[in-house]
């Protein structure tokens, strides 16, 4: 392998000052996070704004390359060739067997951009692109120069050491985990929501999740699902503990005492009423929902506002203007999807009204409520204590 060597390159930084330091830092640990599960040993380093990641040893490529490609706040993935060598006739040929080894066919256009942190370095910069370039030209005929839209752009830095790299790989942008805060991801078994919760944890926040289970109306299957597109989700953002809730006695509860057609509003309230406990719990600030305008009765604009009443933590909803083919064409980038279509019935397909209310209104459903007064706190307080936390590690 010609690389032994990656920079990393990092576009966002939310906020400046010492923040960058905590920005750099949550980098750093999330990278040598995700090369944990490559084979290999590497050392993470930072140097003026830029990281850097060494292989100490032999490495599979494709997979370090596939691990980086998952760390939030990565703009770019330079591989890259490190030289000690500076003696600017020697550095010439080392670059030349660089190109001569990525590139095996040469019909390409390209430019050298060359950059000399090292000012005491003899030769400026455009110096470094005229004579390089001219090496270049010299060695292999078929290469051409084009300095507007090239087929390859040769980098050197010239720096303590001297950095070549010539390819970049797009990283998923966004922001470290762990820069803002932790929130509470309502994970079902959909499409939706495993896709919401990549979508927050990419802006650098952590994520738990809950998922409101019903045994025995959904399988332990169901459950296995959820799990798994937990762990799914957590390649990107990292460890996540998933509550179980057991939901039944709740649901049924609703079932017997509220009008069928508000089965789903109420259920969804209840959602949210303990998630936002859950999230008090566990220090989450915020809550995360998969819902999306129109997507189906529960999520109108006036079920989203009845189901939003009970909640006073902010409730992230990052597809709420997303049409379903936006968030599939995520959920396909990102791997969830084919889990996701898996046919296990989710608990709110069980209990869903022939003709659901698509306009609830909101003392009506209030009112509807009242008649769950005699059992239902108690059956929320044991829902909680009884649930299960499946650490996705
Ligand atoms: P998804 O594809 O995410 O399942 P959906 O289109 O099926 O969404 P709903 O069933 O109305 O939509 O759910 C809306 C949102 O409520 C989901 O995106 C999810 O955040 C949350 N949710 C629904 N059911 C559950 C559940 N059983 N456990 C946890 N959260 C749930
Ligand atoms: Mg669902």
């Amino acid at each position: 392998m010609v690389y032994q060597s990656f920079l990393i390159k990092y576009a966002e930084i939310g906020t400046k000052g010492k923040n960058r330091f905590l920005f750099e830092d949550a980098l750093v640990s999330r990278i040598c996070h995700a090369l944990r599960a490559v084979d290999g040993k590497f050392n993470v380093t930072r140097e003026h704004g830029r990281i850097y990641v060494d292989a100490l040893e032999d490495y599979d490529f494709e997979d370090t390359v596939e691990a980086l490609k998952k760390v939030f706040g990565i703009a770019w993935i330079c591989p890259m060739v490190q030289t000690e060598e500076k003696d600017f006739e020697r550095l010439t040929k080392e670059i030349l067997a660089y190109l001569d080894q990525v590139y095996p066919d040469k019909h390409m256009t390209f430019k050298v951009d060359s950059r000399r942190a090292d000012k005491s370095y003899p030769r400026t910069s455009e110096e470094i692109n005229r004579d390089l370039g001219e090496a270049v030209l010299e060695a292999f005929p078929e290469m051409k120069v084009d300095v507007h839209h090239p087929d390859m752009v040769l980098r050197v830095e010239i720096r303590a050491m001297v950095n070549i790299y010539s390819q970049m790989i797009p990283g998923p942008g966004g922001m470290p985990v762990g820069t803002n805060g932790k929130a509470l991801l309502l994970l079902s078994g959909g499409i939706d929501s495993p896709v919401a919760g990549y979508m927050v944890s990419k802006r650098g926040v952590k994520l738990a999740a809950v998922y409101f289970h019903a045994p025995p109306y959904t399988s332990e299957r169901a459950k296995q699902k959820v799990v798994d597109l937990a762990r799914l989700v957590s390649q990107y953002s990292g460890p996540i503990d998933l509550h179980v809730i057991n939901f039944t006695e709740i649901q049924l509860y609703i079932y017997e005492q509220c009008p069928h057609e508000e089965l789903t509003i109420i259920m969804r309230r209840y959602m949210m009423r303990i998630a936002e406990r859950i999230a008090g719990e566990t220090g989450c600030l915020a809550l995360v929902t998969g819902e999306s305008i129109g997507q189906v009765a529960s999520q109108t604009v006036q079920s989203l506002a009845a189901t939003n009443d009970v909640c006073s933590m902010p409730v992230f909803r990052p597809v709420i203007a997303f049409d379903k083919q936006e968030i599939i064409d995520i959920s396909e980038k990102i791997g969830t999807y084919e889990t996701s279509i898996l046919p296990y019935e989710d608990c709110c397909t069980i209990f869903v009204a022939k003709h659901p209310v698509t306009k609830p209104n909101l003392k009506a459903i209030r009112r509807s409520e009242e008649n769950l007064a005699e059992k239902i706190d108690e059956m929320v307080e044991t829902a909680i204590a009884g649930r299960e936390v499946v650490e996705i590690r």
